[in-house]
């Protein structure tokens, strides 16, 4: 499929591609869906082996916000940059400031804050050239302890769909990626009961946090064939594909990465293996709900009430598929797919 069927299959309202020469500041910022608000969504830094796997990622994970906001109940459609890492070294600070100049010149359809490979600090940057980021102290502050929050609110939920139970005593849970959201939820999970297997690119981090809570720590490759009740991929995107499914020895997958399926296909076949499988845009949406109090106007009760409203939503997802014998992808495409459609019709 060419780049342009790509964008009509997915259905985006606009690409950006933006470079700035001095800076060696390269972006494509996609806005997929202005239905619901504002596209928002996180700015992803990445060493892209090429132009167009940045198009791809961009064009999935702008889609995914945009599922991730409607189901959340927020009123923000959904977008997503990613810019293309130059070559070391590069002056930080001024591929920043362009992308805040990318960001303004959007006047607002586009808000985004940090995602993989950026910092809240980095918004501080590209906040001297506009108005529409988030996720530092004064704008939402730091969104990881809410993702972690919120993740773990839709993987008790997934416990309780799977056994009836939502105790997570005595279950095992291999936890994959130990960064800002990884390590939290990993904290919480151990206080709550669950013995943890952990793993990280960054063996240092994986040992560290190992240590603090008494778990376990393997290899990056061997995390697939843990025999645990809960898999937490809490690293990258693209992780459960035919290959490392097969391999899988869990019940459950509930974690924080974004896009943790290579293809919407693969929600069948964890479907065919009896795996629950808590969609991804349903339970890592507490760093994006988080944002909303300095981007909505909301309270912090209200946010907090959101993020553990997770719990809720993602029980009705997982119910919603049994009871329609479809996967629970899908329940939650349908789900953000009403939401679209409502607002579609207010519009009218
Ligand atoms: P992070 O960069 O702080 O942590 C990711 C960790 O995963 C790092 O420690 C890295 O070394 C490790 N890692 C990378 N590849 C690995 C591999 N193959 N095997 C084992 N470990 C590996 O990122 P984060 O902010 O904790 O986010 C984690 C995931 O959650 C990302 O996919 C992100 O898109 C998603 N997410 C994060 C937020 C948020 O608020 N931070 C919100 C929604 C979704």
């Amino acid at each position: 499929m060419s780049p342009l069927e790509a964008i009509a299959a997915l259905g985006h309202e606009e690409i950006l591609f933006r470079q700035d020469s001095s800076s060696g500041y390269r972006a494509i910022i996609a806005l997929h869906s202005t239905a619901l608000g504002p596209a928002t969504g996180g700015t992803r830094l990445w060493p892209y082996s090429s132009t167009s796997d940045a198009l791809v990622d961009a064009l999935r994970l702008s889609r995914g916000m945009t599922y991730k906001n409607a189901i959340a109940g927020l009123a923000l459609g959904g977008g997503k940059a990613v810019i293309l890492a130059p070559p070391e070294p590069f002056d930080r600070e001024q591929l920043f400031l362009a992308h805040g100049r990318a960001v303004q010149s959007l006047g607002g359809r586009f808000i985004t804050a940090e995602d993989v490979g950026t910092t809240p600090a980095d918004f501080m940057v590209a906040a001297r050239e506009t108005e529409w980021v988030a996720g530092f102290d004064g704008r939402g502050g730091d969104p990881s302890p809410w993702t972690a929050r919120g993740v773990m609110a839709g993987l008790v939920a997934a416990t309780e769909h799977r056994w009836g139970n939502p105790a997570l005593e005595g279950r095992v849970v291999a936890l994959q990626g130990c960064g800002n959201v990884g390590d939290a939820l990993a904290r919480q999970l151990s206080e709550a009961g669950a013995a943890l297997v952990v793993t990280d690119r960054d063996a240092a981090r994986a040992e560290r946090l190992a240590d603090e809570i008494g778990a376990t720590v393997v290899a990056p490759e061997a995390i697939y064939d843990v025999e645990a009740d809960i898999f937490s991929p809490c690293a990258l995107g693209s992780i459960l594909d035919d290959s490392t499914i097969a391999r899988l020895r869990v019940d459950v997958i509930a974690g924080a990465a974004n896009n943790q399926l290579a293809e919407d296909r693969h929600a069948e076949a964890l479907s065919a293996r009896d795996i629950v499988y808590a969609p991804d845009f349903v339970i890592n949406a507490g760093g994006v709900i988080s944002g909303s109090v300095a981007l909505l106007n909301e309270t912090q009760d209200d946010m907090v009430r959101r993020v553990d409203g997770i719990h809720d939503t993602t029980r009705e997802v997982l119910d919603h598929a049994a009871r329609e014998r479809i996967t629970t992808l899908r329940a939650a495409e349908r789900r953000a797919e009403m939401a679209l459609a409502h607002a579609r019709k207010d519009d009218r």
